[in-house]
């Protein structure tokens, strides 16, 4: 594709269009690419219950997440990850998927999505539908096993937690990002973790901590399709996270166009052809029934 036909529609200034001008320029911006490279982000999930990490501009809103190096270090920081889990899956585990998931699927199901890479680990894109996607941070459903990487359910581990820990499981507190839960105050080191019940070895949940590299086979397969696509769409990301913003770099170096969705500020803002600063499920809801009216294809 030409670098001719992007400069048609080089706007950057959407902040105070309104949101029946954000539907058409998403519209045309879906139009006029048709294979999407989307990349999502916490904003997807906020509807659904589960908190974001950051706040407008991209900041921490609170204690940043525990690292690789801490949880595999520390005993006590183990057993305070996994009381905190014990607590927060029970709400994390029955999320359900809500209008932008739902939306993004419906754009996979019109054939305008080449891949969908999430940075989320709540595994919502797929209940909604949406059948191709990169989990580029792993899935919080799913524990794996450091020392012989066997693969359990989280919900086998929640059972094993339950058992070993019944004194914890009238707790209650604040939902976290990611299944944690806010408790704070407590004795963790009374908190029993299970081992791996194949070989005795440290379980883990299979999700890329802070600190920890995506594994290489998953970027290059999420680079495969980038370089595939017509444009990149960010949905509720502000790609304060290396791991997501390459992709916007990427896509930039390739000359394709990147257009994002996002409430606030994200680390790419420079690097867009398109922001618009609406709620996700508004924004992609509204683009899809312009798509339809206009009949743009
Ligand atoms: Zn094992």
């Amino acid at each position: 594709m030409s670098a001719q036909r992007y400069s048609t529609i080089l706007d950057t200034t959407t902040l105070e269009g309104s949101s029946f001008a954000d539907a058409g320029r998403l519209a045309e911006f879906i139009a006029r690419h048709p294979r999407l490279f989307v990349l999502t982000g916490a904003g997807c999930s906020t509807g659904s219950g589960i908190p974001d990490y950051r706040d407008m501009d991209g900041g921490w809103k609170r204690r940043p997440p525990v690292t690789l190096q801490a949880f595999v270090g520390d005993a006590k920081t183990r057993s305070r990850y996994w009381a905190r889990s014990l607590v927060g899956w029970r709400r994390f585990g029955r999320a359900q998927p809500n209008g932008t998931h739902a939306a993004l699927a419906a754009l996979e199901r019109e054939g305008r999505v080449e891949v969908l890479l999430t940075q989320n680990v709540d595994g919502l894109h797929q209940s909604a539908g949406s059948r191709n996607v990169i989990d580029l941070h792993g899935r919080l459903d799913t524990v794996r096993c450091l020392a012989c990487e066997a693969r359990t359910p989280r919900e086998a581990m929640q059972r094993a937690l339950e058992a070993l820990n019944p004194d914890w499981l009238a707790l209650d507190a604040l939902d976290a990002p990611d299944g944690d839960a806010d408790l704070e105050g407590l004795d963790f080191a009374s908190f029993r973790v299970p081992a791996c019940a194949t070989c005795g070895g440290m379980l883990k949940p299979d999700v890329v901590f802070f600190g920890e590299n995506v594994p290489r086979d998953r970027v290059e397969r999420a680079g495969t399709h980038l370089a595939n696509a017509d444009a990149m769409l960010v949905v509720g990301s502000s790609l304060m996270v290396f791991s997501g913003y390459r992709f916007a770099r990427e896509a930039a170096r390739l000359g394709k166009p990147v257009a994002a969705v996002n409430l606030g500020r994200t680390r790419a803002d420079d690097l867009l052809t398109l922001k618009i600063e609406s709620e996700c499920a508004t924004a992609l809801a509204d683009a899809l029934d312009s798509l339809a009216g206009n009949a743009i294809a």
